[in-house]
């Protein structure tokens, strides 16, 4: 017999987890929910919030600088390492305690402990030993880093986890990796006064997103002092005397005082006993279908333990979503498409929808509207910087079919233009908006002139 019975058992209280537990419990489920770190999950606890808080602290050396050119005088700013990391650690203290009483008060119980399945309906807690009897099982486990191959000298990089924990800023900080991490810590680095090299094994940072994006990002983090090194990988690193000597596949050698690695993230699929309870994994990732049902017909995932899209608001979205499909009586599929995103880069990008290249797959003509121009603000500060907007649109339904930004507050105006895209907005519903003067954003319902036109090629 179990120790417990219960209608639902969560393992991981990440983003995904945490939501399905109390939606479910709200729907009058009894549910335990296991988390064998802390409560919140990577978002939370290391990944997008103490991460953005980090961006805020970088940012100020801009304003700093930008400020001389409105007629401020300043005393020379310094910063304080030390004093970032404990505020940021108070905030995610508060802010897991605020998760923790939120499960509480929708009445679902909390174990600290690793779970692993011991069958379909079985879940046994490492903590104690204890077994729970769970009608349905959900596995909201996340994803972890990955540092690629044992190069060696492996064991002094760092991960994205590491780095929020530095017991001082680095002087010297080379990033291994071309993705969203690598590129947000390479500007929160800089910002806060460290020397940073970016290596990438491809031709150009952030792969998968428009090309005319990357190329503006990778030039402004350029122009900032960010040395981006493409088509290289780290082959060694080997500590010397004064830091770390990075080798690279050219056999260039960089110092640095700290390697990190963002090369990407795994699912949490190990040790978990999915082997015993028969659920089935697809490129190690846990295998759903649209209801996020893996194939056992009891047991879900949801989140980045599957693989389709890692973002905290998707991982929600599915908890959610799959709590309203098994407990509330209203089958709910998560729509995948089009889903808005940023990246907390100097100048910040906020995109959503196809890239130039991937509607001129799509659709036979694709109409192309783009502008790039000197923020505001930079004309009084001098700040050598600017801003791109760019719109693509589908010549035959007037259709846009994505937007991209690079400059201040990208991400929240994406969010925005998100509403937009999924009504099926028409270039003609942008123009038809009056402008808000004088703002970034008025760019998107000003943009008259089409910069090209790109048709499909016939298939030879
Ligand atoms: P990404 O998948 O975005 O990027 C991984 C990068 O590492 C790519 O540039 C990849 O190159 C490179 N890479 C992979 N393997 C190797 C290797 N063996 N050697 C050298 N380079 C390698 O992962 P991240 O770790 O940056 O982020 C993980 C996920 O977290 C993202 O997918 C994103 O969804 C999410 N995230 C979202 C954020 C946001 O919304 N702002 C912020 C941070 C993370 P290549 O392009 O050639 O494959």
């Amino acid at each position: 017999m179990a120790d417990h019975n219960v209608d639902l058992f969560v393992i991981g209280a990440g983003s995904g987890g945490v939501r399905a537990a109390r939606i479910a419990s709200g729907h009058g489920a009894r549910v335990m929910v296991a988390e064998e770190y802390r409560v919140g999950g990577t978002c939370v606890i290391r990944g997008c919030v103490p991460k953005k808080l980090l961006v805020y602290a970088s940012r100020f050396a801009d304003e700093f600088e930008d400020a001389a050119g409105y007629g401020w005088t300043a005393g020379e700013p310094t910063f304080d390492w030390a004093t970032l990391i404990a505020n940021k650690d108070r905030e995610i203290a508060r802010l897991e305690a605020a998760y923790t009483s939120n499960l509480e008060r929708a009445k679902v119980a909390i174990v600290k402990s690793r779970a692993v399945l011991e069958d379909a309906h079985t879940v046994r807690l490492l903590a104690t030993g204890e077994t729970v009897r769970a009608e349905t099982i959900l596995i909201a486990t996340g994803a972890a880093p990955h540092l690629g191959a044992e190069i060696a000298g492996i064991e002094h990089v760092i991960s994205s986890n590491e780095a929020f924990h530095l017991p001082a800023l680095p002087r010297r900080v080379l990033i291994q990796g071309g993705g969203y991490i690598a590129v947000e810590f390479a500007n929160i680095f800089h910002g806060l006064g460290s020397e940073v090299t970016l290596v990438y094994r491809g031709e150009q940072i952030l792969r998968g997103f428009d090309n005319d994006i990357r190329d503006h990002l990778a030039t402004e983090m350029g122009k900032r002092g960010i040395k981006i090194v493409c088509k290289q990988t780290v082959d060694a690193i080997e500590k010397v005397d004064h830091g770390l000597d990075v080798e690279l596949s050219d056999r260039e050698s960089f110092m640095a005082d700290c390697v990190m690695f963002a090369t990407g993230r795994k699912p949490n699929v190990q040790g978990l006993g999915l082997e015993k309870a028969g659920v089935t994994l697809a490129r190690g990732a846990i295998a759903v279908d649209e209801f996020s049902r893996t194939s056992v017909p009891n047991i879900y995932a949801v989140g980045d333990v599957t693989d389709r899209i890692n973002l905290t608001p998707v991982a929600i979205r599915e908890g959610h979503a799959f709590a309203d499909t098994v407990f509330g009586g209203k089958p709910v599929k998560v729509d995948h498409a089009d889903v808005p995103t940023a990246v907390f880069s100097e100048p910040e990008l906020g995109v959503i929808g196809l890239t130039e290249t991937q509607a001129a797959e799509r659709y036979p003509r694709v109409d192309v509207y783009k502008t790039s121009f000197r923020p505001m603000k930079a004309t009084l500060s001098g700040r050598d910087t600017r801003s791109f907007f760019k719109l693509i649109v589908d010549a035959a339904s007037d259709r846009v079919l994505g937007c991209h930004i690079a400059g201040p507050d990208a991400g929240e105006m994406i969010q925005l233009v998100g509403i937009a895209v999924k009504m099926n907005a028409t270039k003609a519903d942008f123009d038809a908006v009056m402008a808000v003067h004088p703002t970034a954003s008025e760019e998107l319902v000003t943009l008259r002139t089409k910069a090209y036109t790109v048709e499909r090629q016939a298939a030879e």
